[in-house]
C-alpha cells in the first residue's frame, strides 16, 4: 500500500512516512493511492470479528507487511485498546423508536477520538522506539482531540505534545480533562480565540518545511491519515451489529465537525461496505452546505454551540472526500482546493455531487434548541442520556423517522458525562458528576492572550523543547 498527496505532487510514500507527517508538501492531505475492495464473501467472513479484530483487519489492508509484522500490529492494537472500559470496546444500545445508539465513547477520555488516537499513539511509539527518534506533536483542539491525544502519549519518553485549546469555548470539564494532565512531556496553552483561530499558528508552523524537519513536528489532528484509517473499523463493526444479513444496506447518522469520522465511513463504503450516511452538524453548517448543494464556502465566524467539538468552519477532510468522489482525480482536487484557499469558496462540480450523494444521502443542521429537545426526548422515552453531539444525529432520526426501510444507527461520539451543562440546560434530571474529581486535581497550563503573537510563542516553545532534549541526551552521553 502506497500513499500520495490528495493534490498529486507527491506519491509512492509509505504508511510510516504519512503517519509522521502533517500536511503534504503541496498543501494537500495524504491519502492511499488506491482503496482495497472487499468481496461479499470477504465481508461475510468478517461479520463476527471483534472490534479490535476489525481494527487489525483494516490496518493490515493499509499498512504493508514490511512496515510492521502482523504479530506486532496485533499486539500493539490489543495493548492500546486495553485502556477501554468495556471489553467489546464499542457497544450498541437499542432504544425505543428504532433508535440504535452506537456507543463509541468507552475510551479513557469518553469520546470516540480515543478509538483512533489510542492506536495511532501506539503506532507512533512503535516506530519511535524502533528508530530511537523523538517527536513533538502539535495539536489544535475544539475540545476532545486534545485530551484524547494527551492520554495516548502522556509520559512517553520519545514524545512531547503541545496542545492549543480555545479557552471558554470548550466546556469546563473538557478543559480540565486536558489541564489536569501534568506530565513533563505535556505543554498546554489556553488560547483566547476560537478553534479556527488557534489553527492558524499551527498551520503556519506546519507550512514551514525546514522548521517541521528540524523539530520532528507531527500532527495528530484528523489531517493525520492514521486516525482516519483506524476509524474505518467502527463502521464495519456498526454495520455487522446492525444489519440483519450481510449485504443489506444500513444507514449511519454521523455527528460531524472536521469530517474525519464521516470520511472514514465513505472509505468503508468505497471498500464495499453497504452503508449510507447522513452528515449531521450544529449551526456551524459548512459541511452540510457543501455536501447537500456543493456550496463549499466559509461564511462568517465560528459560532459557539452546545456541541463544541463540532464548532468548526474549515473542515479539512472535505479535501479527502473530494479525492474519493472525483475517483481519485488529484489534478481536479488540486484545482478545487487551490481555488477554495484563494477565495474561501468553491463550487463542487455536479458530477462529484452526484457520486457523493449516493453515499452521504442527506445532511441535517441542528440548532441548540433541536439539540436540547432531542436530548430531552431520548431521556424521556428511554431514561438514557446522550451527549449534545450525539443529540444532533438523534434529532435527525426523530425528524426523519418515517419509512427509512433500512436499519439505522446513530453514532454516539461522546459520553454525556463530559457535558453536564448541556444536560442541565435540557432539563434532564440526572446529575452528571462522574468527572467531578477533576475539579480538585492539580492543573498545569500556559496562556496565549488576545493580541499576543501566538505564532511566535508557539515557535519559541517548540524550539525550547528540542533544545531541552538535546541537552538531556548530552547529559546522558556524558554519563
Ligand atoms: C471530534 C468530535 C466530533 C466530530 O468528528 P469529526 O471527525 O471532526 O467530524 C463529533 N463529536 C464529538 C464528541 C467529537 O469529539
Amino acid at each position: 500500500m502506497k500513499y500520495c498527496s490528495s493534490r498529486g505532487l507527491e506519491s509512492g510514500l509509505s504508511f510510516r512516512d504519512v503517519l509522521f507527517a502533517g500536511y503534504a508538501k503541496d498543501g494537500g492531505l495524504y491519502v492511499p493511492e488506491e482503496f482495497p475492495k472487499l468481496t461479499l464473501d470477504e465481508l461475510k467472513s468478517m461479520a463476527h470479528t471483534s472490534y479490535p479484530g476489525l481494527v487489525f483487519e483494516m490496518a493490515r489492508k493499509f499498512i504493508s507487511e514490511q512496515e510492521i509484522s502482523s504479530v506486532q500490529l496485533k499486539d500493539l492494537i490489543d495493548n492500546n485498546i486495553k485502556k477501554f472500559t468495556t471489553p467489546e470496546v464499542v457497544e450498541i444500545k437499542q432504544l425505543n423508536g428504532e433508535l440504535n445508539i452506537v456507543e463509541l465513547f468507552h475510551g479513557p477520555t469518553l469520546a470516540f477520538k480515543d478509538l483512533a488516537l489510542s492506536v495511532v499513539g501506539g503506532l507512533l511509539n512503535f516506530y519511535l522506539k524502533e528508530n530511537q527518534q523523538n517527536i513533538t506533536i502539535l495539536v489544535g483542539t475544539s475540545g476532545d482531540t486534545g485530551s484524547s491525544a494527551l492520554m495516548s502519549v502522556r509520559g512517553e519518553e520519545h514524545t512531547d505534545i503541545v496542545v492549543l485549546l480555545p479557552h471558554g469555548r470548550c466546556t469546563r470539564t473538557q478543559e480540565l480533562q486536558m489541564t489536569t494532565i501534568i506530565d513533563d512531556n505535556v505543554h498546554i496553552y489556553r488560547v483566547e480565540g476560537n478553534s479556527d483561530e488557534l489553527d492558524e499558528p499551527i498551520k503556519k508552523c506546519f507550512h514551514d518545511e525546514s522548521f517541521v524537519a528540524n523539530h520532528n513536528l507531527i500532527s495528530i489532528n484528523s489531517i493525520n491519515w492514521g486516525r482516519v484509517m483506524v476509524q474505518i473499523a467502527h463502521y464495519f463493526y456498526s454495520y455487522f451489529r446492525l444489519c440483519g444479513e450481510v449485504g443489506e444496506v444500513v444507514q449511519l447518522l454521523v455527528p460531524t465537525g472536521a469530517a474525519g469520522n464521516i470520511t472514514a465511513g465513505c472509505i468503508a463504503q468505497k471498500m464495499g461496505l453497504p452503508i449510507t450516511m447522513v452528515a449531521t452538524v450544529n449551526t456551524n453548517d459548512i459541511v452540510a452546505r457543501t455536501l447537500s448543494c456543493g456550496d463549499f464556502s466559509v461564511k462568517g465566524e465560528v459560532v459557539k454551540s452546545l456541541a463544541p467539538a463540532m464548532d468548526i468552519q474549515v473542515p479539512y477532510n472535505i479535501e479527502r472526500l473530494l479525492y474519493l468522489f472525483t475517483d481519485q482525480d488529484r489534478q481536479r482536487v488540486r484545482c478545487l482546493m487551490e481555488k477554495f484557499e484563494r477565495e474561501n469558496r468553491v463550487r463542487v462540480p455536479e458530477d462529484v455531487m452526484t457520486s457523493l450523494k449516493q453515499t452521504i444521502v442527506e445532511t441535517f443542521v441542528a440548532s441548540d434548541d433541536d439539540i436540547k429537545s432531542a436530548m430531552r426526548r431520548v431521556y424521556e422515552e428511554n431514561k438514557y442520556v446522550v451527549c449534545p453531539h450525539t443529540a444532533v444525529a438523534a434529532a435527525y432520526h426523530y425528524y426523519q423517522n418515517e419509512s427509512v426501510g433500512v436499519p439505522r444507527g446513530v453514532l454516539a461520539t461522546a459520553a454525556p458525562d463530559k457535558f453536564p451543562e448541556a444536560v442541565t440546560e435540557s432539563e434532564i434530571p440526572v446529575k452528571m458528576d462522574s468527572l467531578q474529581h477533576l475539579e480538585t486535581m492539580p492543573t498545569k497550563s500556559m496562556w496565549m492572550r488576545k493580541g499576543e503573537d501566538w505564532y511566535g510563542i508557539l515557535r519559541t516553545k517548540i524550539e525550547e523543547i528540542t533544545d531541552r532534549r538535546k541537552y538531556k541526551s548530552k547529559e546522558i552521553k556524558k554519563g
